[in-house]
């Protein structure tokens, strides 16, 4: 073959890999809005979520990129999953539950502990919350801080730290939610709490624990428990948990 027909048997070649690649992405994009739309028909819908916020976010965020490659194909199945560091993202229930306990008003200020895959930090920015959210794992941090801002989802300021102390430069906070366990509920985050303000938080015994719902009213905490729940421990800078 003459090197002019070599290369452009390579053009032909590649152009065909590409529209190849492009249609196979196209498929699984629309597979993946399929199974979203059956998660929050069944999953949330189907249950007790009923906030119409919570469901249009939760229809919109593409969690299946949330998620490590290897089990994306898991992704809107009915459970938490494994995102690497020995973490968890949440099942879709849960953190539509959690939002949900939240009664967010699009431009409140919400603090999350416990920042993970960005999953739920997605969600309130899509529910039109300004979120601050934080993760102690510093890889996890990063990682996730560079595909919040790659998605678009610039109302998400993320750090790496210790969330028990919460993140006083930018309180108090309309609502507060906590994704790791703590066993008692760390006093600064209530501290933190703006009047009015709402705190969804699990706390307890790693085989004991409860999610909590706190309301900040006239300078006082009112504490309700809503379900028996089972999150990753809250854990200092040592790993020890708290
Ligand atoms: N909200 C996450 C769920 C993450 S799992 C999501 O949508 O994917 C809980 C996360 O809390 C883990 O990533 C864990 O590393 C983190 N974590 C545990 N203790 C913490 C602490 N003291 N401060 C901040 N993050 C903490």
């Amino acid at each position: 073959m003459c090197k002019a027909a070599k290369i452009s048997f390579s053009i032909v070649f590649l152009l065909i890999l590409n529209t190849q690649a492009f249609a196979l992405g196209k498929a699984s994009r629309r597979d993946f809005e399929q199974q979203r739309k059956q998660m929050v028909a069944g999953q949330l819908r189907g249950r007790d979520i009923v906030d119409t916020n919570v469901l249009t976010a939760m229809s919109k965020v593409p969690r299946h990129l949330f998620v490590p490659l290897e089990i994306r194909h898991s992704s809107y199945q009915d459970s938490p999953l494994p995102i690497g560091y020995g973490q968890t993202i949440s099942q879709p229930y849960i953190v539509a539950l959690m939002s949900q306990l939240l009664s967010l008003k699009s431009g409140e200020k919400v603090l999350e502990i416990g920042t993970g895959s960005g999953y739920q930090a997605a969600v309130l920015a899509e529910m039109g919350a300004a979120v601050f959210t934080i993760e102690i794992v510093p890889e996890l941090g990063l990682q996730t801080g560079i595909l919040l801002d790659k998605l678009g989802y610039d109302t998400v300021k993320s750090k790496t730290g210790d969330g028990y102390k919460g993140w006083s430069e930018h309180a108090p906070f309309d609502g507060i939610i906590v994704t790791c366990a703590p066993t008692a509920i760390p006093e600064p985050l209530k501290e933190q709490l703006a009047e009015g303000g709402r705190m969804v938080i699990p706390a307890g015994e790693s085989d004991r624990q409860k999610l909590y719902l706190l309301r900040k009213k006239n300078g006082d905490i009112v504490q309700q428990s809503v379900i028996d729940v089972r999150f990753v421990p809250m854990v200092n800078s040592k790993g020890k948990p708290y």
